[in-house]
Order: structure tokens, then C-alpha cells, then sequence
């Protein structure tokens, strides 16, 4: 290999890109001259990973660690002409709230995104998944994608590690922009830093991204009679639930999922981990109806507010309040001044 052993402190930045990357140090995939790759059952040394950046060896490294947890998933479009598509995805991705780069490949390129913690692979590529399929829903073209770590255990899929030269064609693809430009750095060292600072993926976001659940969702149900007060009337029919969610609880993190919408209820705590380890599910679901207008209540059966009738915007105010229905429409009248007086 040719590798000086250096006695020196290793770089931060050297240092940094080993934790972003390396998810288990052994084993390591070693890129052939053909473009294969084959496994090496040694420990992936800073040096190897600084070989890598070099050029002179070419590392592919396992999308899980020993316990299956992951520090990032890489969404691999390989059909020619694909890279285009994959520039838009990560755009898309980007906006909502799944940063990323796109890295060149020989015919498309890998998508990499990081996350701020380790992850266990299941939540990340069920929330990845379900994040491609709304994506898809809303009618992106999603170029044909491998998605790893694409296992929950044992060795992952090694994929190539960025900056480094394709072994087959000799080429070292580029880092995009977002605009799919060609990013141009001054040293191997100022490109790992830029990839060190992009922004990463918390875990709670990856719980709030978690794959709906497959339930029966509840009916609508009609407007509050006409004999309620004027303020709570106005207060249903023209506040929507995702805009007190938005404003007053914002963990919520509420996601389109078929017709209506669902997130973490603040009524009750669905972020927490279930008994058997599994994360939180979101189960606070409202919905706006053509007629009825918007309703909501949630779907866990751990939660007061799953029974019932469903509910209405005025009723979430004043339970975001922790107030009485008296004290929600002086409430609601400081808050919205155009309601005027009773
Ligand atoms: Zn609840």
C-alpha cells in the first residue's frame, strides 16, 4: 500500500470523516482494477482512508455497524442518465427537511445523506422510505434507486466512499451543487471539510418520517351546531389544526399522509419509544373535509383523545392551552383581534 505510518495526531479532519463514515472499522471493501469490489477482514486505518482521498486505493465501506445501526444512508441511481433526476431528489429531499449531496458516478450518481447520530437502519430506511414515497405521491420521478443500508443486521452493502477515483475508469467523480454544478475545492482536505459541514439529519426527525402506519382512518365528522358561541364557531371554520399545531407545538411535525395528516400528538407522549424498543409513532391525525371543514383526534389508544367524536380546531386550541372553553374564547380573542367582541 505504501502507507508512511505517522506518529503525528491525526487531523481533524481526517478524524472527522472516519466518524462520519466509517460505520464498523472491519471489514472493508477494497475496489479492483474491474470495478468489483472484494472484502478485506482488517481494520479501515486513517491511513487507508487518507489512501482513499489520495487515490491510490479505493474504499467501499459496510452501511451498517456491528449492532446494525447506521451513520448514513446513500440512495445509488446507477441507470445512465439518471443523475439529473437524482439532482432533483435531493432538491426535494432537501426542502423537506432531508439534506444531503450528490456525488457523480460512472453512469449516475450516489445520493449520501448523513445523520447527526447513529441510527438503527431500520428507522432510517423506513423513514427514507417513507419520505421517497410521498415524494413519488406528489408526483416527483424518482430515477430506479438501491437505497442503502438496504439489511437491519450482519454486514451491510459496502458502498464506495466519496472523493476517491473510480478504479476502473480512473476518474474521481465530483461533488454537486445544488444546481448539479461540479463543486471545486482547492484540497482533498477543503472537500471532506465542506462534506463535514453540511447539515445532518436528526434522529427526531427520522422517528417524525417514520412510515405511516397502516390504520382505518376516522370519518369526518360535521360542524359544530349553530348554537355555540360566535368566536368558537369562526375558530373551527377558519383555523386549521396544523396551523395551531405549527404554532404552539411544533414537535408535532405533522406530514401529509392520504388524506389528511398525522404527527406526534401533543396530547400525549407518542414520541416515546414503545414497550418493546421500537420508536414512537405518530398518531395525532387531522384531516380537512370539503363540507365538514377541518377535524381532528388521535389514533393511539394510550391518548384521551381517541375516542369519540372527532374534534374541532377551538377544542385544540384550548387543550394546547390547558384552558376551559370560558377562558379559550378570551383567549382566542386576544389572539385573533379581528374576532371583536361577542
Ligand atoms: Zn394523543
Amino acid at each position: 500500500m505504501g502507507a508512511t505510518k505517522t506518529t503525528r495526531k491525526p487531523p481533524e479532519w481526517l478524524l472527522g470523516w472516519e466518524r462520519l463514515l466509517v460505520n464498523r472499522a472491519q471489514p472493508y471493501a477494497v475496489q479492483q482494477e474491474d470495478g468489483s469490489y472484494r472484502w478485506v477482514k482488517e481494520s479501515c486505518t486513517l491511513d487507508l482512508l487518507r489512501e482513499h482521498l489520495a487515490g491510490r486505493v479505493t474504499l467501499a465501506l459496510s452501511s451498517l455497524d456491528e449492532a446494525g445501526g447506521a451513520h448514513w444512508a446513500c440512495l445509488d441511481a446507477d441507470a445512465p442518465e439518471s443523475l439529473g433526476a437524482l439532482v432533483h431528489l435531493h432538491a426535494a429531499l432537501a426542502a423537506m427537511g432531508w439534506p444531503g449531496i450528490v456525488e457523480a458516478s460512472r453512469r449516475g450518481g450516489h445520493l449520501w445523506l448523513f445523520c447527526a447520530d447513529v441510527v438503527p437502519a431500520a428507522l432510517l430506511s423506513r423513514a427514507l422510505r417513507g419520505v421517497l414515497g410521498r415524494l413519488e405521491h406528489q408526483g416527483l420521478r424518482l430515477p430506479k434507486l438501491e437505497v442503502y443500508p438496504d439489511k437491519e443486521n450482519r454486514l451491510g452493502h459496502a458502498v464506495r466512499l466519496p472523493l476517491g477515483v473510480h478504479r476502473k475508469t480512473g476518474r474521481r467523480y465530483p461533488l454537486l451543487d445544488a444546481d448539479g454544478l461540479p463543486l471545486r475545492f482547492a484540497s482533498r482536505p477543503a472537500a471532506v471539510r465542506y462534506v463535514l459541514a453540511l447539515p445532518r439529519i436528526p434522529l427526531h426527525f427520522l422517528r417524525a418520517s417514520w412510515e405511516m402506519p397502516v390504520v382505518s382512518l376516522p370519518a369526518p365528522s360535521p360542524r359544530p351546531g349553530a348554537t355555540r358561541s360566535p368566536i368558537i364557531r369562526w375558530v373551527d371554520a377558519e383555523i386549521s389544526p396544523l396551523d395551531l399545531l405549527a404554532e404552539m407545538a411544533p414537535d408535532s411535525a405533522m406530514q401529509r399522509v392520504g388524506q389528511g395528516y398525522l404527527g406526534f400528538c401533543p396530547l400525549h407522549d407518542d414520541a416515546a419509544p414503545q414497550n418493546d424498543g421500537s420508536p414512537g409513532r405518530p398518531s395525532f391525525y387531522a384531516v380537512q373535509h370539503r363540507t365538514y371543514g377541518w377535524s381532528w383526534r388521535c389514533l393511539s389508544t394510550n391518548c384521551h383523545f381517541n375516542d369519540g367524536p372527532m374534534k374541532h380546531s377551538f377544542r385544540l386550541f384550548c387543550e394546547l392551552h390547558h384552558c376551559s372553553a370560558r377562558e379559550g374564547i378570551q383567549l382566542a380573542r386576544r389572539r385573533w383581534p379581528q374576532l371583536g367582541e361577542e
